[in-house]
């Protein structure tokens, strides 16, 4: 396939807004490709060359990709930029300054060149980077042209999602798009879609027998939440409680030689960590994967402290001064892979055995405190315990249960109270629009228009406006800097809304807020229909909390899980 008729359907699938249809275009698009050319198209689609947990970045500028486009005009560079700023989308620039031509790149080509682009790095770099990306753009159409400058300059906005490209590929590859949980599972055990597709393309039987492998991360499996200890009783019967540590969330693998650290948002964050590698290879030999929080203890008294204390170890350089000034300390809470063995199938009691024999407690980690609960008194008695000793609650689990990757759901509980508010637990939400501000606040954004997740769906639909809990740091600066790139025109076809805020954003942005109450609504889509006809959910004196960086939009809570809340008030 050329780059062109690849670069249609991306422009088609970009106008288009109902989800079949796009999953529908997508698996035309995916049955016209060669088998060689699918998994990298699939790649192309997420505006990558490589799987995320790579790392592998494109590292050009919007100036700098108009300065390689004005280079492959033989135009002036300054004049481009200028019309740029006019029109706000190089991408548009690009394609009204350059002539119609025949033909078309070749998909591989095209994908080779970027590849290259996305590796070159060091010294000199720069330069070589715009003379690659003009010599491309030379041979490109406008339309291909387009396309190329959006995933360049990360700004590749279709409106698919992975859950999406998977039930297209199901569709295109095995005939059924109800054969996604088959493809599911394989991306969930290696988080790498390129891989899937390949897979998928070896036929189903191979997809079934893909196991987690030491390198690539496995996506997290996530807790619900329940308000109660005794509708966790009810739900769990006996089963094993553990702390719940207020931390950073990290996978770690070891082949015996290396050493990768990946986050929650399956980032590779290795370099963060150096202090906890060295307790790690000094008393961890085989290889292995296993699951921690992450806590910052305070260097004078020991005490744990919040989530927010992890993020100063999230610099550039860290230097040995920051690791003394914010020392972690790792709870292993599961063991997934050990020695060649994968243990996700395994009973939790099965793994956490292998777990506390191949943990020794030391100076830098310790498997999580754990402990047996029969009766609603040990479980309150334990959650006090835990609130005492400084952590945020429990982690109630069934003592039969699997570890799924990527998924989340009653296996693991969460119990922890809000402060003040009604509300059982706090929500993350994505920030989808905003409204501008008035009088103190003009000039800035007043308030956010925040979503939740509906995974089903692949959409985020809205459940709040939060203008309240920010501080002047927030309004203006932090807000408008994280918030202005991933402004757009229109709302993004993965958001459902009845409101029309001032701006829309790409969901991006998670934060965590606190409500007093969940309403019904009939201006918000979070679960709409669900509990009533025409209404949807809302939250009730909802406030800001904090940024939570670590989770992806797809992370956020999700609309099921605000029906459950909303249901539960009334318990
Ligand atoms: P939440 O972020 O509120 O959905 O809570 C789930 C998170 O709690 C997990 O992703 C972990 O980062 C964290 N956590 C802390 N302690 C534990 C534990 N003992 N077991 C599992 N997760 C834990």
């Amino acid at each position: 396939m050329t780059f062109k008729r690849f670069a249609e359907y991306l422009a088609r699938i970009e106008a288009e807004s109902g989800r079949l249809e796009i999953i529908r275009m997508l698996s035309e698009l995916f049955s016209e490709l060669s088998p060689e050319e699918l998994p990298k198209a699939v790649l192309l689609l997420t505006g990558r060359v490589a799987p995320e947990f790579l790392g592998l970045e494109f590292g050009v500028a919007e100036k700098e990709a108009a300065k390689a486009l004005a280079l492959a005009l033989g135009a002036d560079e300054g004049e481009v930029w200028k019309r740029v700023r006019e029109v706000g989308d190089l991408g548009r620039v690009a394609e009204e300054l350059l002539p119609e031509r025949e033909g078309g790149i070749p998909l591989l080509e095209v994908y080779q060149e970027l590849l290259a682009l996305a590796q070159d790095s060091g010294p000199g770099s720069q330069l070589r980077k715009r003379e690659r990306l003009a010599a491309l753009l030379k041979r490109a159409s406008p339309l291909e042209a387009v396309y190329i400058l959006r995933i360049v300059t990360g700004r590749l906005r279709l409106g698919v999602g992975e859950a999406t490209i998977l039930e297209a590929l199901a569709q295109a590859v095995l005939g059924d798009r109800g054969k996604r949980p088959l493809l599911e599972r394989a991306y969930n055990l290696t988080s790498d879609l390129a891989y899937v597709a390949e897979l998928a393309l070896k036929g189903e039987e191979a997809l079934a027998q893909v196991q987690v492998q030491v390198g690539k991360p496995i996506r997290m499996m996530l807790a619900e939440r329940l308000p109660s200890p005794e509708m966790i009783m009810k739900k769990l019967g006996r089963h094993i409680a553990e702390y719940k540590y207020d931390g950073e969330r990290i996978q770690v693998h070891y082949d015996g030689e290396r050493f990768w650290i990946y986050s929650r948002r399956i980032e590779n964050i290795t370099h963060q960590y150096p202090d906890l590698l060295e307790a790690f290879r000094e008393h961890l030999k085989k290889p292995y994967i296993l699951e921690a929080e992450a806590v910052v203890h305070d260097p004078v008294t020991g005490e744990p402290l919040p989530f927010q204390y992890v993020l100063n170890r999230k610099v550039k350089h860290l230097t040995e001064a920051l690791m003394e000034r914010y020392p972690v300390r790792a709870y292993v809470f599961e063991l997934l892979y050990l020695d060649g063995e994968p243990l996700l199938d395994l009973p939790l009691v099965e793994r956490r055995k292998r777990l506390e024999s191949f943990v020794p407690p030391s100076e830098r980690f310790e498997p999580s405190t754990a402990r047996w609960i029969e009766t609603v008194e040990e479980l309150e008695a334990f959650y006090e315990e835990a609130l005492e000793v400084g952590d945020e609650g429990l982690m109630c689990k069934k003592p039969d249960g699997n570890y799924e990757a990527g998924k989340r759901g009653f296996k693991w509980v969460k119990f922890k109270r809000a402060a003040g508010g009604r509300l059982a637990d706090t929500l993350d939400v994505v920030v989808v629009g905003a409204w501008w501000g008035r009088g103190r606040r003009s000039g800035t954004y007043g308030s956010l228009l925040v979503a939740t997740y509906n995974p089903e769906e692949d959409r985020f639909e809205t459940v709040s406006k939060v203008g309240s809990g920010f501080t002047d740091e927030d309004l203006q600066k932090i807000l408008p800097q994280r918030l202005d790139p991933l402004r757009r025109e229109e709302p993004s076809p993965r958001v459902w809304a009845l409101l029309e805020p001032d701006v829309w954003f790409e969901p991006g942005l998670v934060i965590e807020v606190e409500a007093q109450e969940i309403t019904l609504s009939p201006n918000h889509t979070c679960a709409y229909g669900k509990v009533k006809e025409g209404r949807g959910l809302a939250l009730r004196f909802p406030r800001f909390l904090r940024y939570r960086d670590d989770k992806k939009p797809e992370e956020a809570t999700t609309s099921q899980e605000v029906v459950e809340l909303y249901r539960m008030q009334w318990k």
